[in-house]
């Protein structure tokens, strides 16, 4: 039986291979930190991470983790309403709340499972979803799964987004749904802009902080915060796995009738496992760091500006945004890859994004900062940025 199939994909990936975009994962053999190894035995400096605090192996954080082992096992072996809700899942669903100024938090085993289960508890075939063409897959599959008439806009364009939402007027509810951060350019949604539409229009605000939670905004509140609109969103996802730890998990963050109706109905929340008490554990550590000090977003933020300033004065085209994302542009494919493999042999881990991953035409290295980075291993990156870029003739 396997055979015919076997032969199929086989072919398929063969296609997949010589058109260029086969993913190959390069093998890490420390914990993800500024400097990693990788298999070849080789230290480098790795630009490509979502560990934008540096809390990925922060020690208090791990230690955390460690005590929540001794304290409260290592799984659950339920889902949260059969027997996988423990004290401090509680107290970290608070501690988010808090943290936000909302009313309620609920977690999944992931950011993806949240936007994957956010929709359709909420919105039927009266409603609609009035989403930005570039958001991320997890949304996309979210709103698949919803019966809710589909509205896009082009990207960050308002004046399409108040088109979409006059033709949106003679549904029952309507939700703007929007990442915070687009990660592959680093720009921030237009928040304010879309709460005035929203507030124009009678619309509920979805913002997706999986790349701004932690860092975004004055005390890392994410884009809401940034724009001044925080009371403004109704609901806010996020990832424990980027910034905030960097290991798993997600979370939905609202209003509290919205919470508890995704607790009764949110079908990944519903059927899939509790998280680990560890990462509960830790991610309590997390909030409590982000909640007392703005050190590593500031940190963050001090940093991306020093790199930044580096490789705009050496004559790179950069993506603007205010993010620690810096994509470094290049605009060609293979080049993108040829940079990518001659900067890992100067000691920087970093990965070249070609079509289909961003349009075409547009291939570049999509650089991510981090608190971890000290000003040494920002010099070094940019100097082999610089190197390799005189080297291809870039710059
Ligand atoms: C990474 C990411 C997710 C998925 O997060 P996980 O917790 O890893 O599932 C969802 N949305 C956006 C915008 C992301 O960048």
């Amino acid at each position: 039986m396997y055979g015919e199939i076997k032969a199929y994909l086989q072919k398929e990936l063969n296609s997949i291979e010589e058109a260029g975009i086969y993913k190959k994962e390069r093998i890490i053999t420390t914990p993800q930190n500024s400097k990693i190894k990788v298999n070849t035995g080789e230290e480098v400096i790795i630009m490509c991470a979502n560990n934008y605090l540096g809390l990925s192996s922060n020690l208090e954080v791990v230690e955390a983790a460690k005590q929540s082992l001794d304290t409260h096992g290592f799984g659950m072996s339920s889902v949260r309403f059969i027997c996988g809700t423990q004290d401090i899942h509680k107290e970290l669903e608070a501690k988010i709340a808090k943290f936000y100024g909302t009313e309620d938090t609920i977690l999944y085993a992931a950011a993806f499972d949240a936007n994957g289960g956010v929709f359709e508890p909420l919105f039927g075939p009266e409603d609609a979803i009035i989403s930005d063409e570039l958001n991320h897959a997890s949304i996309i599959d979210g709103i698949r799964l919803c019966k809710a008439h589909r509205y896009r806009y082009k990207h960050s364009d308002m004046q399409d987004l108040e088109k979409q939402l006059i033709s949106a007027a003679k549904q029952r509810f309507r939700i703007i749904v929007t990442d915070g951060v687009f990660s592959m350019d680093g720009d921030l949604a237009k928040m304010d802009e879309i709460c005035d539409l929203a507030k124009k229009y009678d619309a509920l605000v979805m913002t997706d902080e999986c790349h701004s939670a932690g860092f975004i905004g004055k005390t890392g509140r994410g884009v809401p915060e940034h724009f001044g609109v925080l009371d403004k969103v109704d609901i806010i996802t996020g990832t424990l796995g980027k910034a905030l730890g960097g290991a798993m998990g997600g979370y939905t963050t609202g209003k509290k009738e919205i919470i508890d109706m995704l607790r009764q109905k949110s079908r990944p929340y519903l059927f899939s496992n509790s998280l680990a008490p560890s990462i509960v554990g830790a991610s309590n550590k997390v909030f409590d760091i982000l909640s007392t000090t703005t050190e590593l977003r500031d940190k963050l933020e001090d940093n991306t500006k020093y790199f930044k300033d580096k490789i705009v004065s050496a004559g790179f085209d950069i993506k603007a945004g205010d993010s620690p994302i810096v994509p470094i542009m290049l605009y060609d494919a293979a080049l993108s890859q040829k940079f990518a493999d001659m900067l890992l042999e100067e000691g920087v881990y970093a990965i070249g994004f070609f079509y289909p991953v961003v349009a075409k035409g547009q291939a570049r290295i999509r650089t991510q900062i981090s608190a971890a980075h000290s000003k040494e291993d920002l010099d070094k990156a940019a100097g082999a940025f610089i190197k390799v870029g005189k080297a291809l003739n870039v710059i």
